[in-house]
């Protein structure tokens, strides 16, 4: 049994439907037991959510979970369509109907249980069951929406409780690269990541497969595997950490741009001084990334942390404040910067990775403004104009730029 997730683009218009409904009737004549979960058409909710916005100020989540839930359920009636065409009884699903019980948190419902009898039954009468992703019902009976991404969520979620062998996300590139192929043109597919691996790879500004999506399939143990329905190739596995003997020591380079830098300069010395800052950006549900603080010699030190770029305005504004109270002899915003990871299991038992991160970014020329690891991770902010550079440049040094890795 396998979960078949098509994302926007692969179910874009007639002809992809069309080409994923041939797809699914040729996995189910050679003996699979596929269930598809849709996404919508093509940029549909990014169109139904400007439509909503242009009608209406206040937006109820009700009404827009209503609203945005319809564009799955349009694409899960098309794809059943176009397989009764090819011969294939399938029927489709809201996430109501396929038993996806929420919480009442309008337009980002979580998942509190999967029952899915009734996509058993019409498995059992040897039918394809097509279920609209994302959406939900919660325990008050209203249609909910997971969130953006959240049809990922839902073939995850799908594929745990029916105890299938595989989850696949289908999408409109061929798996899981080791960079970003738009910046590294020799960057390669990764046949195979973990789970940890995946989930920093996130944390270091990787979009999809969704960080929820991922972290649910590991609590779990659903093996994912992320491939393209343009040429229906093997893609990304993601699962349980193999032996070590497989493991790659750098399995990837991330950059993201979408942090800025806050530095508190010359703050007191002693204890409460961290907790008074951190407490009041928390307060207003800013997300500080990376924190680095240096401890000084002479009684006073720095401060510097990252913030998503829309939140920059707001964390300056709230460590103004605090100025005085923390005795800091200035706040500086910066919104020049990125981050740039590398990425990979084999860390954990290699020593000098670091070091050759750093080495690299040296022969470059570009200054490392903050560090932070994990124990599979390394991250160092740089200037943003300098961030391609940097990842090119870590992605031949740590051998990525050929299949196999370093
Ligand atoms: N269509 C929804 C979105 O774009 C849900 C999904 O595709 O995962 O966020
Ligand atoms: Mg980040």
């Amino acid at each position: 049994m396998l979960v078949q997730k098509f994302g926007g683009s692969s179910v874009a218009d007639a002809e992809r439907m069309r080409n994923v409904a041939d797809y699914v009737a040729r996995v189910q004549r050679r003996g699979d037991q596929p269930v598809v979960v849709v996404s919508a058409m093509g940029h549909e909710t990014d169109d139904l959510m400007e439509i909503a916005g242009k009608v209406s100020r206040t937006r109820p989540g009700r009404e827009m979970d209503m609203l945005i839930t319809a564009g799955e359920r349009k694409a899960m009636s098309l794809l059943c369509m176009a397989l009764h065409d090819l011969g294939v009884a399938a029927d489709s699903f809201t996430g109501s109907q396929a038993g996806v019980v929420t919480n009442g948190e309008h337009t980002k419902a979580k998942i509190l249980d999967v029952r899915p009898d009734r996509i058993r039954a019409a498995l059992d009468a040897g039918r394809v069951p097509v279920v609209g992703g994302a959406q939900g019902v919660s325990v008050e009976r209203e249609v909910t929406f997971l969130g953006r991404g959240g049809s990922d969520t839902t073939a995850v979620a799908l594929a745990k409780a029916l105890g299938a062998d595989a989850c696949e996300l289908y999408t409109d590139v061929p798996g899981v690269f080791s960079a970003d192929p738009r910046v590294v043109p020799s960057a390669h597919r990764l046949s195979k990541v973990s789970y940890e691996e995946m989930l920093e790879m996130n944390a270091a500004g990787c979009p999809k497969p969704t960080m929820r999506s991922v972290e649910f399939a590991r609590a779990h143990g659903v093996r994912l595997h992320v491939r393209s329905s343009f040429t229906w190739e093997p893609g990304t596995w993601i699962e349980k950490e193999g032996s070590a003997m497989e493991q790659a020591i750098v399995s990837a380079v991330v950059a993201d741009q979408s942090e800025a830098k806050v530095t508190v300069a010359g703050v007191i010395d002693r204890p409460g001084i961290a907790a008074k800052l951190f407490r009041a950006l928390a307060d207003k549900l800013i997300n500080v990334d990376m924190i680095e603080q240096n401890v000084s010699l002479h009684g006073t030190t720095d401060i510097s942390f990252t913030v998503p770029h829309e939140d920059l305005e707001l964390a300056k504004q709230i460590a103004s404040d605090l100025q005085n109270e923390v005795g800091a002899t200035g706040i500086y915003a910066d919104p020049d910067i990125a981050t740039v990871s590398i990425i990979g299991a084999g860390m954990r038992t290699h020593p000098g990775v670091s070091a050759t991160m750093f080495e690299v970014l040296a022969t470059e020329g570009i200054n490392i403004e903050m560090i932070s690891t994990s124990a599979i991770r390394l991250t160092c902010v740089v200037r943003a104009g300098e961030a391609d550079r940097a990842v090119a440049a870590l992605h031949k040094a740590f051998g990525l730029d050929r299949e196999g890795g370093y």
